[in-house]
């Protein structure tokens, strides 16, 4: 054995000892609600398929229709020839969709917050973050060079401090002025809880920075019409579609498919297709893919029944916890959370602590016939291991019951206190 192999597998040895070594279950066949992995079927209750399209045949049948007519790859990058009229028809319907004026399609959310990050901040800039962003985030944050200013989870007087300090720092001379830009994700993607994204809008505006939203988990779900958090806090009080100048959403989660897009102003999508890495120097998306997300964007527009299914299993789950002192929620300090997040947000925690038990939970709860991924540190912060349960529209409230019926009895086993959490403090 090599040196490397030898300091591997010592670190490997460590992560197993502290419960936090990971491994994959390859699913046999496709991931719906209900699948079979490691030869037995269960039901999934931790996918971001909030409603219940990736399997369903019209994505796969729009998939199949491109294919034969576009082969599988789009061989190049979109500047060079790997741009389709799948992919131009996906922008426009996307950038209508969520009411701006233009849209770019990335081959993944990661390559678009990194590609979006990296082409719009310098050293120059100052970047004020939510801690819990998504890795994608803070990983374009700090490859953009940008000082970097993390603020406390939704936490809103620390934003304005930062952004007061941002105003404040004196800086180099530099090409043109300084900016600022607050990013956050709207629905964080392991607590649930959502941004305040009009007070985040307005200290922004009041402090001439630029608000750059990550919508992976309200895209498809939240607003009157599943056009995500902006429409969700549009109205009275709210915001408009404009006061997110940088929007980025994911088509891999309610949407089904794989890949991510960025909207905004003409101006920034121009600037992004002459500066962002990512979507430079990367093959462009295969055209069928670009196909099923229309066809799944389609969905979302004509069968708003999918969303009220995915509410109504939110609060039959919540109702059920509840009833049976399970306590749901983020460990986290929301204080400064958008208010009444906990009905509508597909993503309910269980936050159990250590990782050994969170491990034996998970594994009570798939000898049970339930897949419920334990997600350990370093996805969340120490000592905040979880189960990271998720609704889809695509459960059926007898599922959701009897889940229910075997957390309570894997937290009997497991000797978990799901009633008795504390929480962390703030
Ligand atoms: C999943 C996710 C991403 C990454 O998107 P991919 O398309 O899976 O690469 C980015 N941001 C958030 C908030 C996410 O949940």
């Amino acid at each position: 054995m090599n040196a490397l192999q030898a300091q591997l597998r010592e670190e490997l040895a460590q992560l197993a000892a502290a419960g936090l070594y990971r491994r994959r279950h390859a699913v046999d066949g496709s991931h719906g609600t209900l699948l079979t992995v490691d030869g037995r079927p269960c039901v999934n209750f931790c996918s971001n398929d909030y409603l219940g399209l990736a399997a369903d045949p019209r994505l796969a049948q729009a998939a199949a229709e491109a294919l034969s007519r576009c082969g599988v790859g789009s061989g190049a990058a979109a500047l060079v020839s790997g741009y389709n009229q799948e992919h131009a028809g996906l922008e426009q319907a996307l950038a209508e969709f969520v009411g701006r004026p233009r849209a770019l399609l990335f081959s993944s959310g990661w390559a678009a917050n990194l590609g979006v990050l990296r082409a719009l901040l310098t050293r120059a800039d100052d970047l004020v973050a939510d801690e819990l962003n998504h890795a994608s985030l803070i990983d374009g944050g700090r490859l953009s060079g940008a000082r970097y200013r993390r603020v406390g989870h939704c936490d809103l007087p620390a934003f304005q401090r930062a952004l007061a300090a941002a105003r404040e720092r004196k800086l180099p001379a530099s090409a043109r002025q300084p900016r600022a830009f607050v990013v956050t994700d709207t629905v964080f993607s392991m607590d649930g809880d959502l941004a305040d994204l009009p007070a985040l809008a307005r200290l922004a505006r009041r402090y001439g920075a630029a608000l750059m939203v990550d919508d992976a988990h309200g895209f498809g779900v939240l607003g009157a019409n599943g056009r995500g958090a902006p429409e969700h806090f549009s109205g009275e009080g709210g915001i408009a579609a404009d006061d997110v100048d940088v929007y980025i959403a994911t088509l891999g989660k309610s949407l089904g498919v794989a890949g991510a897009f960025v909207a905004g102003s003409q101006e920034l999508i121009d600037y992004l297709v002459q500066r962002a890495r990512t979507w430079v120097f990367s093959t462009a998306m295969p055209p069928a893919l670009a196909a099923a997300a229309r066809a799944a964007l389609g969905i979302v527009n004509n069968e708003p029944e999918r969303r009220r299914r995915l509410f109504a299993n939110i609060a039959r789950f919540r109702a059920g916890a509840e009833q049976l002192g399970i306590a749901i929620g983020s460990p986290h300090a929301t204080r400064g959370a958008a208010v009444g997040w906990e009905a509508i947000t597909p993503i309910q925690p269980l936050v159990i602590g250590g990782a050994a038990r969170t491990l034996a939970l998970a594994r009570h709860l798939f000898e049970a016939g339930f897949w419920v991924a334990a997600i350990r540190p370093p996805t969340v912060p120490p000592n905040t291991a979880r189960l990271r349960i998720t609704l889809s529209a695509a459960h059926a409230p007898a599922q959701i019951d009897a889940l229910l019926e075997a957390l309570a009895e894997g937290c009997r086993r497991c000797g978990v206190n799901a009633g008795g959490l504390a929480a962390p403090a703030a």
